[in-house]
């Protein structure tokens, strides 16, 4: 066993001056002064842009991209990305609003999600946005709201693949899964759609998240494509909408590298050949979160106290768990693993030292950084958490412990 602990892919994304981490054109203690306050999230709106560039250069033309807002709902975000992408999708009522007062037309926006209410049905079948079916239940209660409101809803099924995606962090289909319809299913949910006057749009399949192998986004990008050719054979009405999932993930911990992108949209590109002749009138979508604005994001906490314990230092900030979630690694992650964490203001530092990270709260939880090695700070130095700009503050619990919530700011 060796007992080399793998680093941190160096993160090149923001440039350092004058050891000084920049973002948005500005170095981060004038943008700490701009803002008023510590702790804040901050995203770089050229970065976003500069990655929904990237992705038009290496995946197929033709594919349209959506972006899945769950994974930052920041209306300034969305309303960024509303000007960059093809469409968006929504998973709540209160992303739909955020949604809809954007520039993006409404026929360009899905809603996927269990357990959708009948208020949510009907703001999105009065608006025309495409809903993803989750179950047969779900469709008979569209049928009945859309005769409610004499309007005709539009719809695609949500399916649960019979595959899955491999080497994903989340998985969301194969198996048992509370979302979509399991593919076996939807032949005879077609069939009945035909009957209760539903505007057929076509199909929804999302296998997983936080994929960073190529091998396995192209294994199911092909699945996923089979799939929907087969199924398109029941469908009462030609496949207008191909939304093939997305899954694309961004590197996070120690060991971990970027994802093969050119690798994805060569194997899209080859296969978007079979779909066009087998499905010419479908539009074929990818929905992406974190991969359009995780890496464009940092959290900054400032040092209050250094604190020595029984030789080791703790750098006691006044951010944590309850802005970030994530990084403390209680979002998910079965093994604990330090996310990508500098020193803003002395990304270099005179002197080096291993320190652990953590935030106010009374938790051993509230643990930003485990022993990681950075620059030395003192109090009023800052802690930037990299690769922050997707399930950050929203997938945070903010009222535990009830200290003041983090600021957001797109620069
Ligand atoms: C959460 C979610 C996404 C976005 O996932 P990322 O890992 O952020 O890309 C896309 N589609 C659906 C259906 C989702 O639930």
């Amino acid at each position: 066993m060796s007992n080399i602990r793998p680093k941190h892919t160096t993160l090149t994304q923001f440039s350092v001056a004058d050891d000084c981490l920049q973002i948005g054109g500005m170095s981060l203690v004038r943008l700490a002064q701009r803002v008023g306050q510590t702790p804040f999230y901050a995203y770089d709106r050229q970065k976003i842009t500069q990655r929904v560039a990237l992705l038009r250069q290496h995946l197929p033309g033709e594919i349209h991209l959506h972006y899945a807002m769950k994974a930052n709902p920041m209306p300034a975000v969305v309303q960024h990305m509303a000007n960059l992408v093809d469409g968006i999708d929504v998973a709540s009522l209160g992303e739909m609003k955020v949604a809809l007062d954007t520039m993006m037309a409404s026929t360009k926006i899905s809603f996927a999600g269990p357990g959708k209410r009948a208020a949510e049905l009907s703001c999105a079948i009065a608006a025309g946005i495409v809903i993803n079916m989750e179950s047969e239940q779900e469709m008979a209660h569209i049928a009945s709201l859309g005769e409610d409101l004499d309007i005709c809803p539009k719809v695609a099924v949500r399916v649960n693949p019979d595959f899955e995606l491999k080497s994903s962090a989340i998985k969301m289909g194969g198996g048992s899964k509370p979302f979509g319809v399991d593919a076996e299913r939807v032949p005879a949910m077609l069939a009945r759609m035909g009957e209760l006057g539903l505007n057929f749009e076509g199909f929804h399949i999302f296998s997983g998240s936080q994929n960073l192998k190529a091998a396995a986004l192209q294994e199911a990008h092909e699945k996923t494509l089979q799939l929907a050719i087969r199924l398109a054979e029941n469908a009462p009405m030609p496949v207008r909408l191909l939304n093939i999932g997305g899954g694309f993930g961004i590197p996070y911990f120690p060991g971990e590298e970027a994802l093969d992108i050119v690798a994805v949209g060569e194997n899209l590109q080859r296969l978007l050949a079979e779909v066009k002749r087998q499905l010419p009138q479908s539009q074929i979508v990818l929905e992406l979160g974190r991969y359009l604005v995780g890496e464009a994001g940092i959290y900054v906490c400032r040092v209050l106290e250094r604190k020595l314990s029984r030789g080791q230092v703790f750098l006691v900030t006044d951010g944590g768990l309850h802005h970030h979630l994530a990084a403390s690694g209680n979002f998910g992650q079965v093994i604990r693993k330090n996310y990508p964490v500098v020193v803003g203001n002395k990304i270099r530092g005179s002197k080096r030292e291993t320190v652990s990270v953590v935030g106010p709260l009374c938790t051993p939880l509230d643990l930003l950084a485990d022993q990681m090695e950075m620059a030395r700070a003192e109090a009023g130095d800052m802690i930037v958490v990299y690769q922050s700009g997707a399930y950050g503050l929203t997938a945070s619990p903010t009222a535990f412990l009830n200290h003041p919530p983090p600021v957001e700011v797109l620069v």
